[in-house]
């Protein structure tokens, strides 16, 4: 046969699902696994979503606009308006997940050699865009001991002429670092003075804890010809599944590609719009308790890693995401064994390793990423787990 796609055989498997395999054999042998690895919330979708949805009686599931259906573009209009960032439906595009707003960006901006500026670790899904588009990541590394808070010297020495953009995931997944109001600032001056467009994925918008004020690039007027928005309903509302997404942009000539590539996918699912229509209508209600659940989570998580010896992290300030250095040489190697050799009374946990995140070989090799998605209990379980089996790591 003749040879497959060459970019795509070399694109990294995810690196939250590599130990995947090592799990299903473990489950196999009666053990019960703490899941830590993936992203994916376990509260419950708000009732308003399931009534959008069976309200839905036409006779036929047509397409719908490809920019979005007005009622949820009117939705997402007025919580931008409720949120104080001033954009109107013509600036919305209403896509399949965060994903695609984040794939159509990357289309729209990328030529051949144009390098895009993240910040690592980052989300790992970026890489397939990266790949698809032909867009070059250049990765901007923090690290652990700064909470990953990045610094303007850093941003400044990886630009060069080719740089098309910068990157921002804030709050930060597998981070879970946001952004102060002075560091958006900061990149938004970097961006304006060497005429960058700023992406910025802001699907975590309102998980920051500690009362501390939601950042957003979308408050900065003087950047808003050159930035796209990316967001979601996914971890706003729990929604995962629901696969809705929006594009943000007030820079017509980069809509108008958007609008091109939104008519060639035709239109988003028509039933899961409605859906949505309902998540926004509740407005802050279960947003605030999303946050105020996972802020709990939060301070389980941490003052539990605290106490394991050799175990180092920052206070996480948002999303559900941490990244904690562990005393071990090869985190992989360490999460591998404890699935496959320990066990505290049949239970062991998964986390995923942090390598992944990094685009640069050889960071992150002592670091796994922990997703904080389950109850409170359950968590000081899991914590307690991964600290019998540092210790049993090191004694072996
Ligand atoms: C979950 C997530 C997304 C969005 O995913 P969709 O489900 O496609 O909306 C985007 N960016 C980050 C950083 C995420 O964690």
């Amino acid at each position: 046969m003749k040879p497959l796609s060459q970019k795509m055989l070399d694109m990294k498997a995810s690196s939250v699902r590599k130990l995947t395999k090592y799990a299903d054999e473990a489950e196999k042998q009666g053990k019960k696994i703490y899941k830590l690895n993936i992203g994916q919330p376990d509260l419950h979708v708000p009732e308003e979503y399931y009534e959008r949805i069976r309200g839905f009686h036409e006779p036929t599931v047509e397409y719908m606009p490809s920019q979005g259906i007005p009622q949820l573009l009117e939705a997402v209009e007025s919580y931008y308006k409720s949120v104080g960032i001033d954009v109107d439906r013509n600036h919305i595009y209403i896509t399949t997940g965060g994903t695609e707003a984040i794939m159509f960006t990357l289309l729209a901006l990328t030529n051949p050699g144009d390098e895009f500026l993240t910040f690592e670790p980052y989300y790992s899904n970026y890489n397939t865009f990266f790949t698809m588009t032909g867009a070059t990541p250049v990765a901007v590394t923090t690290y652990v001991e700064d909470g990953f808070h990045v610094k303007r010297e850093a941003i400044e020495a990886k630009i060069t002429d080719k740089t098309k953009a910068i990157f921002v995931t804030n709050p930060g997944n597998p981070t879970g670092t946001v952004l102060r109001e002075d560091e958006i600032r900061m990149i938004a001056d970097v961006a304006k003075e060497h005429d960058l467009y700023i992406i910025c994925d802001e699907v975590y918008r309102e998980m920051v804890f500690g009362g501390v004020n939601v950042t957003s690039f979308g408050y900065l007027e003087d950047i808003h010809d050159r930035l796209i928005i990316v967001d979601s309903v996914s971890k706003r509302y729990n929604a995962c599944g629901a696969r809705i997404g929006v594009l943000i942009s007030k820079n017509d000539e980069v809509l108008e590609l958007i609008s091109k590539l939104c008519q060639g996918r035709l239109a988003v699912s028509t039933i899961e719009q409605f859906g949505a229509v309902g998540l926004y209508s509740t407005g802050f209600r279960v947003i605030h308790q999303i946050r105020d659940e996972f802020e709990k989570r939060r301070d389980v998580v941490f003052e539990s890693l605290k106490r394991i010896p050799g175990v180092f992290c920052e206070k996480p300030e948002g999303a559900f995401y941490l990244i904690c250095k562990l005393p071990v040489e090869d985190a992989n190697d360490f999460l591998i064994w404890m699935l496959q050799e320990f066990d505290d009374q049949g239970e062991t946990v998964m986390a995923a390793p942090a390598d992944g995140f990094y685009a640069t070989e050889g960071l992150g090799r002592d670091e796994i990423r922990i997703a904080y998605v389950l109850e409170p209990e359950k968590l000081v379980r899991a914590i307690e787990i991964l600290g019998k089996g540092l210790e049993a790591y090191q004694n072996r």
